[in-house]
């Protein structure tokens, strides 16, 4: 590690029979928290999700035991009372355990209901944050999620379908202006997002963008309005892991190149609407 990494003291130290629960961020490993990077060093076992780049599973000990247990939406391939049992078992066993989430483990991570079942079993958890996709997808895009006088403030919501089909959130304030609004897992329920906020009152013209495999290699911004974006998904076959975004900031720097790799470049940055 550098020298600057090693001027920073360790809180914590994952002990055997103990679980570290972390995020891992949204993919690039410069993304990753010091804390978690030291986590990730000293893992004898790692059970990791999807959401988890190959880049960041490179980091991990060679000798580290690897579980991988799944979870895309609809079907994980380790139901949760699975990976609860499996964490608590390598626990048991007195090995170190990593449990490696994509973005934050508490951000539509589940990540408190595995802590749960491992303190009631007496097991100790530390707990370490990554950065969420919201945040770190939209700023690689270059959106701002809040912007003096454009969004006062931000909502992450879930977009994920109940068993039985419905999607109930609350419109009305998610529609008003002068937010953000991101939808994780929202893929599949676009059109029904689409529909409930323009019919709440937000408008079809507000600008709106997806954002697939952020902060990756090949992390794909595709940027329109909320009534354009379903056309966008179909045209591009666009797949999970994606954000929706909605709200004025979308369109804060006005260029086609802008923010792929967390980079603005002065002269491609067309329009910037500077905050009054
Ligand atoms: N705990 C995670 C979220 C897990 S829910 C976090 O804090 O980021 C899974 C959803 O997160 C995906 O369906 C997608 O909407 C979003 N997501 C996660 N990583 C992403 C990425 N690299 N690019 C775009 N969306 C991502």
């Amino acid at each position: 590690m550098s020298k600057v990494i090693e001027k920073i003291p360790a809180k914590g130290q994952l002990q055997p029979g103990e679980v570290a629960l972390v995020g891992s961020g949204p993919g690039d490993p410069e993304l990753l928290t010091i804390k978690v990077l030291r986590f990730i060093e000293q893992a004898e076992v790692a059970i990791y999700d999807r959401l988890v780049s190959d880049e960041i599973m490179a980091l991990l000990p060679a000798d580290c035991e690897k579980y991988y247990v799944g979870k895309e939406q609809a079907k994980h391939c380790v139901p949760q009372d699975g990976i609860n049992k499996m964490l608590a078992e390598q626990a048991l066993l007195g090995k170190r355990v990593l449990r490696l989430k994509g973005g934050d483990p508490f951000v539509f991570g589940r990540g408190g209901e595995e802590a749960e079942h491992l303190l009631e079993q007496g097991i100790n958890c530390h707990i370490a944050s990554g950065v969420t996709a919201a945040s770190a997808c939209t700023t690689y895009a270059g959106i701002p999620l809040t912007h003096r006088g454009v969004a006062q403030g931000c909502t992450f919501i879930t977009g994920h379908l109940q068993n039985d089909g419905q999607l109930n959130l609350p419109w009305t304030s998610l529609a008003a202006g002068g937010q953000t609004v991101v939808f994780y897992m929202g893929i599949n329920s676009l059109p029904t997002i689409s529909k409930e906020l323009v019919a709440h009152g937000r408008s079809a013209d507000t600008p709106a963008a997806l954002i697939r495999n952020g902060t990756r290699e090949n992390q794909e911004t595709y940027r329109g309005t909320l009534g354009s974006l379903q056309e966008l998904v179909e045209k591009h076959n666009i797949k999970p892991p994606t954000l929706i975004v909605i709200g004025e900031v979308v369109n804060q720097f006005d260029s086609k190149n802008v923010g792929t790799l967390g980079y603005l470049k002065a002269d491609e940055c067309a329009k910037i609407v500077k905050a009054s």
